[in-house]
């Protein structure tokens, strides 16, 4: 019996790690098909093909009963556009994209895609719907191409080149000493936080997913690799439903929306201008990073 336990317990333990930290999502399902706290509804059907627009419908979470972590949350994203996400740690920006990607179900309101609940949509459907870049992008021990095809494992040699091109990593990928099939990862060659976020960005353009969270990644990045990173995001949003979990404000300028979440609460909503000109929240965080920006350049 234990040894059967312990390897269902230890699949329990990954689900819930790898659900936190919404990394590396799609092997997770793989392995762990047989054992999903949700299941589909009897009746669930497929989301259909196409743009997709993102609705939180006044919702309520909580991992645990004694303590509320969204309250009242309502928003929409239009099909196309791009909202960005901000708000003190612990305010719950990641919460909102664990819901969509239906990790755990509202307890109260509800979440739409096109209309239809999530909770009557098959999860492979919403699965397949949705690309994640995530903070901290785990690489497999094995070639840089496979890490990179991952995103569609059907794609061809050509596919994954063109991917990595607009991800800005083909450059980077020709340098290395064997090119495509340079063994990365753990036991090989190590890459930086930002060519680990441009093999995310290659992946997810290569799964071609009409929604797109990218979950902006907390460790410094130097100013130079940030900004390209921003534009390589952009030009992977054009077109998509893309919900960005903003830990800078620098990044979510260019946002159709921005939410301003406070203890779980959308304080504020609209673009950055009109923020600005509120002189809220948004203004006062905004005011603040401003002044540690020009700290760090001092004392860099
Ligand atoms: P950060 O900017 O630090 O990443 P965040 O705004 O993304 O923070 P969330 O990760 O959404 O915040 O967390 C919101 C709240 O929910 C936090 O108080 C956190 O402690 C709590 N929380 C997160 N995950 C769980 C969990 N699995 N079980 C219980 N509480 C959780």
């Amino acid at each position: 019996l234990i040894q059967l336990y312990m390897p269902l317990n230890f699949l329990g333990v990954l689900y819930r790690e790898i659900r936190q930290s919404l990394t590396d999502i799609e092997r997770l399902f793989r392995l762990l098909d047989e054992h999903r706290e949700i299941q589909d509804a009897p009746d669930a059907r497929p989301l259909e093909r196409g743009p997709c627009t993102v609705r939180f419908e006044h919702v309520g979470f909580h991992y645990e009963s004694r303590r509320q972590i969204l309250s009242d949350v309502d928003f929409e994203i239009p099909a196309g556009n791009t909202l960005a996400v901000v708000g003190h740690s612990g305010s719950g920006k990641s919460t909102l994209a664990r819901l969509l990607f239906r990790f755990y179900d509202v307890q109260q309101g509800c979440i739409r895609i096109n209309g239809h609940p999530l909770k009557q949509l098959t999860q492979a459907s919403l699965r397949a719907a949705i690309g994640i870049v995530p903070q901290d992008t785990v690489l497999f021990n094995d070639t840089i191409f496979y890490n990179i095809q991952y995103g569609r494992p059907t794609a061809t040699r050509g596919e994954v080149i063109a991917a990595a091109h607009s991800a800005h990593l083909h450059g980077f990928i020709e340098r290395l000493p064997d090119g495509y099939d340079t063994r990365v990862g753990e036991r090989g060659l190590k890459l930086s936080g930002g060519e680990k976020q441009r093999v995310a960005i290659a992946r997810a353009l290569l799964k071609n997913p009409p929604i797109l969270i990218f979950d902006e990644a907390t460790s410094a990045l130097d100013s130079k690799t940030e900004k390209a990173i921003q534009a390589e995001l952009e030009a992977a949003a054009v077109g998509r439903t893309t919900l960005v979990i903003a830990h800078r404000l620098s990044t979510v300028m260019n946002a159709d929306r921005i939410l301003v979440l406070d203890g779980g609460h959308v304080v504020e909503q609209g673009r950055h201008r009109d923020l600005l000109e509120r002189n809220g929240a948004y203004a006062q965080m905004w005011a603040l990073q401003q002044q540690e920006a020009e700290v760090e350049s001092i004392t860099a």
